[in-house]
């Protein structure tokens, strides 16, 4: 029996990794190594390889499946990996210098370890690849754009794919007009049309939309140039978009958490976060319905969408013209799996949909290697 897929998540100072039964639904065994140096992901693949060969699972590992962030304007859906993928994924790095580096190191350090391994990458970008020309284009010089790859981009897409099909399965169809807002450290919206991305928060880089853990999101653009003009240094401005905004930008933590616990204690620092938090979140809402032409549902997904009965009930709030309400006590019900959270004879469903990254990547690795 060798048919395991294991799903290697290479983050730029950790590797996450599942070994996944597709066929029986099982998960054989899974980790996480942190901490990693910059440079020493091989290392750490390597070091899951040998625990995976201790538990005696590593001779059963049919094919790897990397996370790869950015897929450029080239990959449109996972991708069996050779010599030339993984060049043009090198080539990638400068679109995503945080993120496409530690995947290539991860791909190297399988294929070293384990050469001959099937390998497949998938994409957080793929999702998004039928955005229309109107919600991928960035209304600035056309010339710049092209030189530089400038676009639309999108990403949490593997995250999107599963919860879409997700939801699917549990309403007994793909909804016509959906948006999924995935609420994590990082976070996004997404419209999707009958399943396929149409428009989504994040945009060249995940820096844009959503309020996040300590990135803020929309913000114009004017404001960099004022802060570099005022001395400020480039490193200081990327430190301050990537590492100081968002939440730990308004409250000083990063962490959803402790900034509803420190709401609930009536801090008004944090009363005032969340209160910028949710009106993104509802405009995005509002946006999207617009975009779709109508909603059919509304679904929550990742750490915050999945865990905080809150944020959902601050997100909906006077939506009502939308025909989006939570039912408080479906809303408060704490489970792990997919659910309603709208009053039995809702208009429109709102769903919590528990997303898992790795599942997505296994799947979409066995279907690139059947085909
Ligand atoms: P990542 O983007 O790193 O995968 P997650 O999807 O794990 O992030 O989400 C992390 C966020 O989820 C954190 O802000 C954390 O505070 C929040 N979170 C986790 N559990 C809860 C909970 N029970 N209530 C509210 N927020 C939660």
């Amino acid at each position: 029996m060798s048919d395991l897929i294991l799903a290697l998540n290479t983050g730029s100072s950790s590797v996450k990794y599942r070994l996944i039964d597709l066929g029986a639904d099982d998960t054989i065994a899974s980790g996480l190594v942190e901490r990693i140096a910059p440079g020493g992901h091989r290392d750490a693949i390597r070091q899951v390889l040998d625990t995976l060969a201790a538990e005696g699972h590593r001779e059963r590992i049919a094919a790897v499946g990397h996370r790869v962030v950015h897929g450029g304007e080239e990959f449109t859906s996972a991708t069996v990996i050779d010599d030339r993928v993984e060049q043009r994924i090198e080539a990638l790095a400068p679109l995503a210098p945080l993120h496409n580096p530690p995947a290539l190191a991860g791909i190297r350090g399988v294929r070293e370890a384990m050469p001959g391994l099937p390998a497949v990458a998938v994409f957080d970008t793929a999702f998004h690849a039928q955005l229309p020309e109107s919600a991928r284009t960035y209304a600035i010089d056309r010339e710049i754009a092209r030189r530089h790859g400038i676009r639309r981009y999108g990403f949490h897409g593997i995250s999107f794919q599963y919860v879409s099909r997700s939801c699917a399965d549990f309403l007994g169809h793909m909804p016509e007009r959906m948006i999924v807002l995935h609420l994590g450290n990082g976070a996004s919206a997404a419209a999707i049309a009958g399943g396929v991305g149409v428009d989504t928060s994040m945009g060249f880089t995940p820096l844009e939309g959503l309020v996040m853990g300590t990135r803020g999101g929309d913000l114009d653009p004017g404001v960099m140039v004022q802060l570099l003009r005022s001395g400020m240094s480039l490193d200081e401005v990327d430190d301050m978009l990537q590492r100081r905004s968002g939440l730990t930008g308004l409250t000083g933590t990063r962490d959803f958490r402790d900034v509803a616990t420190a709401a609930e204690r009536d801090e008004e620092q944090a009363i005032r976060a969340l209160e910028v938090v949710a009106h993104r979140l509802r405009k995005y809402v509002g946006a999207y319905a617009a975009v779709l032409g109508g909603l059919d549902a509304l679904v929550f997904t990742a750490g915050i969408g999945e865990n905080s009965p809150l944020i959902r009930r601050d997100t909906v709030h006077g939506l009502g013209f939308l025909g989006l309400s939570v039912d408080v006590a479906r809303n408060e019900t704490v489970t792990s799996r997919t659910r309603e959270i709208s009053p039995e004879d809702a208009s429109v469903p709102i769903l919590v949909v528990p997303t898992d990254e790795e599942q997505e990547i296994a799947r979409q690795t066995a279907e690139q290697l059947r085909t």
